[in-house]
């Protein structure tokens, strides 16, 4: 008997997974944000596949223990019977017996980090279902798309915000970002690994000037609220934690060097103290949940978007009395990777996965003193505090947002004169150097469009695109 009603995106979501198995597709991709229940469409799903086929055998394999306790209760809610829920090291440890052979059906949660690939050879006539929030594959060399045929994208982040405005116990909670001026020095921190290197970043961010920064933009940001801060080494995180402790505030570290008593005890002080924070490094990031967080600061730079999805919704959770979660960030990581609620092309990203990482929305502060909150570029109104923005703004956000189109594409010399001063123009407007923008299509749209509306004609965005595509 099944005593939990899925949610309509999770119904949804189940429907396209039942009708590409039914095709024959084997290795599927499922994409579902943190927060969307994903035990409830584990079951779901489970219960439809077994109301098919009742003698088969299925296994779902998480990376948490928590998880691990989650899916158990819900599938007995379920009553599904013929499943077994495993951790990876004991899935892959009892692989070798053999004992796993009779297995039709296998889940893997968080399967972009690819832990479990050698288990497509072991299965080669399973069908296995990867669950994932954000379907980029650790390593560029190894796509999802290697081993997965094809992806489900269930829900997003804003449909999951929308949610929350209707029932205010579901969904996510909306995020005001913060990007405080920061004097970090991006380019001086080594990489490796494609990302960050961790002891050159340390370095960087242990810098005073910075540590302070962090504090100053939490006093200014969010004093007081329940507050988790990302660090990179456990020696930046300690240094961070003096600074908050030195101020006075009630500032704890944790990382995953302590024993396990001393972890649930600082889990248990920062879920019962009300104006607590919790300096951490990466340990957190996938280890726990607590809905009660308002300000989230991802203290340390990540090359990686589905870390910094991780570590920006940890303020999202449904929480009695929250309205929004402040997402601070100090070190540029919204200008790497976009808004945390931006709306990702998953589908695109899964089967041309080479364009990862590209197109990020440009942002703006709102320049309303108690608002400040970072919005989208092309915004002509702030969404939080409603404040207006001037029409010659909006021209040079344009613009500006325009900049930021992919820029494969070259301009000959001869371009006409016409168009070339308007250019001209723009650049001097946006500070930007000519040369620069003659090498955006988007820009070169634009232009095109404002030179027809100087000499009184109208014109559509194609035909812009069109004429615009004639001097590139
Ligand atoms: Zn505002």
């Amino acid at each position: 008997m099944s005593i939990i009603t899925p949610r309509e995106y999770q119904i949804h979501g189940t429907n396209q997974l039942v009708r590409y198995i039914s095709k024959g597709y084997k290795r599927l991709v499922f994409q579902m944000p943190t927060g969307s229940g994903k035990t409830v469409t584990f079951a779901y799903f489970l219960q439809r596949y077994f109301a098919a086929y009742p003698d088969q055998q299925a296994k779902v394999i998480v990376h948490r223990d928590r998880l691990k306790v989650q899916s158990e209760k819900t599938f007995r809610n379920f009553d599904i019977k013929n499943v077994g829920v495993f951790m990876v090291e004991t899935f892959v440890n009892r692989l070798k017996t053999g004992m796993f052979k009779n297995t039709q059906l296998i889940i893997i949660d968080e399967c972009h980090w690819g832990s479990m690939r050698k288990i497509f050879e072991y299965f080669p006539d399973a069908i296995i279902i990867g669950f994932t929030a954000t379907p980029i594959a650790a390593t560029k060399k190894h796509p999802l798309k290697a081993d997965y045929e094809q992806i489900v994208v269930c829900t997003d982040i804003r449909e999951l915000i929308a949610l929350h405005e209707i029932d205010p116990t579901q969904g996510l909670v909306p995020a005001k970002h913060y990007c405080p001026p920061s004097q970090i020095n991006k380019k001086d921190i080594k990489r490796s690994g494609g990302d960050y290197n961790m002891r050159s970043m340390s370095n960087e961010l242990c810098r005073t000037k910075l540590v302070d920064g962090v504090l100053k933009a939490y006093v200014d940001i969010g004093e007081h609220q329940k507050t988790i801060v990302f660090n990179s080494l456990v020696d930046h995180s300690l240094k961070v934690n003096d600074c908050f402790v030195a101020a006075g505030y009630n500032s704890r570290h944790l990382d995953g060097t302590m024993s396990k008593i001393e972890q649930d005890e600082i889990f248990q002080w920062f879920s019962e103290t009300p104006d607590a924070i919790l300096q951490t490094v990466d340990m957190a990031t996938t280890g726990f949940d607590e809905p009660s967080i308002i300000n989230v600061i991802p203290n340390r730079l990540t090359l990686s978007l589905p870390l910094w999805l991780q570590m920006a919704g940890r303020g999202a959770r449904p929480y009695p009395g929250k309205a929004h979660f402040n997402l601070i960030d100090p070190v540029g990581n919204v200008e790497q990777h976009g808004r945390w609620d931006h709306k990702h092309d998953w589908y695109s990203l899964f089967h041309y996965p080479a364009k990862a990482g590209k197109g990020v929305a440009p942002m703006k502060v709102c320049p309303n003193p108690k608002c400040g909150c970072m919005i989208y570029m092309s915004s002509t109104k702030c969404e939080y505090c409603g404040h207006l923005f001037p029409r010659d703004t909006v021209y040079t956000d344009m613009v500006v947002e325009l900049q930021l189109v992919p820029d494969n594409l070259i301009i000959p010399r001869n371009s006409p004169i016409t168009l070339e001063k308007t250019i001209m123009s723009i650049a001097e407007t946006v500070k930007s150097k000519p040369i620069d923008l003659f090498e955006k299509r988007n820009v070169m749209e634009y232009a095109v469009r404002k030179l027809h509306q100087q000499s009184g004609l109208n014109i559509s965005s194609n035909m812009a695109v069109h004429l615009a595509s004639r001097h590139i």
